[in-house]
């Protein structure tokens, strides 16, 4: 277990993925759960893997679009909780395209998800996270510290998230408050597909994988979800503004 009881722990993308795991995750570590999403039935299943796992501790479902919704989440945390100990920024979209086929407007699309919500949802918790000494742990990706072709608006909004992580690590250090991310490889989850991705490419990029990833395999949920948890925690007191590769040595990789 780690040092978590009674801690209130705001999950974005509570409703799919690798957030969905990481709410169980912190559940079974004691933490109280603000699950956000837009998708209301998955969110309920979230809440029902959480209160399977731990019955003690309490799943507020909030249907929020993060582009939009940032003061409703913090407002009904507050009203439930009265207090904020972690945040985890891990809603995302993933969309394909280079310079030459992409126009400016998915740019702006996967900027107002993976970067723009970040900087007005942690801003606002903030205040409540000085007052806790809390955390924030952001979900980045490989693509945030390597360069890939035809990603070229999801590899831009996660560098920038990585630079997020680190200049506000060292603003909120005064205060105690620690600010990570997670930098995963592929994992197995929907935002592929939801990225436009049918169902026989995706096969192949998952098989694909192998040669990607230096431990010749993609990820799981389960590979991530705890190392959000464990920034999260007690145990990680002393780490801030690290970037956590949880890739099977995607990242390292170099072609020669
Ligand atoms: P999924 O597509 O399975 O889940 C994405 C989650 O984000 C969903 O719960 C979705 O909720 C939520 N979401 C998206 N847009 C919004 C929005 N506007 N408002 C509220 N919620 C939103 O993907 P993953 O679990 O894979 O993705 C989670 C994070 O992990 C992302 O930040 C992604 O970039 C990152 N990541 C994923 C990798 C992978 O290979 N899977 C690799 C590296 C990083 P809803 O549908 O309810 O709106």
């Amino acid at each position: 277990m780690l040092r978590l009881a009674e801690k209130v722990a705001i999950i974005t993308g509570a409703s799919s993925g690798i957030g969905a795991e990481t709410c169980i995750q912190f559940a079974k570590n004691g933490a109280h759960i603000v699950a956000v999403g837009r998708n209301f039935e998955n969110l309920k299943q979230t809440q029902n893997s959480c209160m399977k796992i731990n019955p003690n501790v309490k799943c507020l479902l909030i249907q929020a679009d993060v582009t939009k919704d940032t003061k409703k989440i913090v407002d009904q945390t507050i009203a439930e909780f009265e207090k904020i100990d972690v945040l985890v920024n891990n809603a995302g979209i993933l969309a394909n395209g280079g310079i030459l086929d992409m126009d400016v407007e998915q740019l702006d699309t996967v900027m107002d998800v993976n970067l723009r919500s970040v900087f007005q949802l942690t801003k606002l918790v903030l205040p409540h996270l000085i007052k806790s000494k809390g955390n924030v742990v952001n979900v980045s990706s490989v693509t945030g510290i390597r360069s890939f072709p035809y990603v070229l608006s999801y590899c831009v909004s996660k560098a920038a998230l990585d630079q997020f992580t680190k200049c506000v690590a060292l603003e909120m250090a005064q205060h105690n408050v620690r600010v990570n991310s997670v930098n995963p490889g592929t994992v197995v989850t929907e935002i592929h597909k939801r990225g436009g991705m049918d169902e026989k490419s995706y096969a192949e990029f998952l098989k694909h994988g192998r040669d990607t990833h230096a431990m010749g395999r993609v990820g799981n949920v389960s590979e991530v979800a705890p190392a959000i948890v464990f920034l999260a925690s007690e145990e990680a007191s002393f780490i801030t503004g690290a970037l956590l590769s949880i890739d099977g040595g995607k990242g390292i990789m170099c072609p020669r």
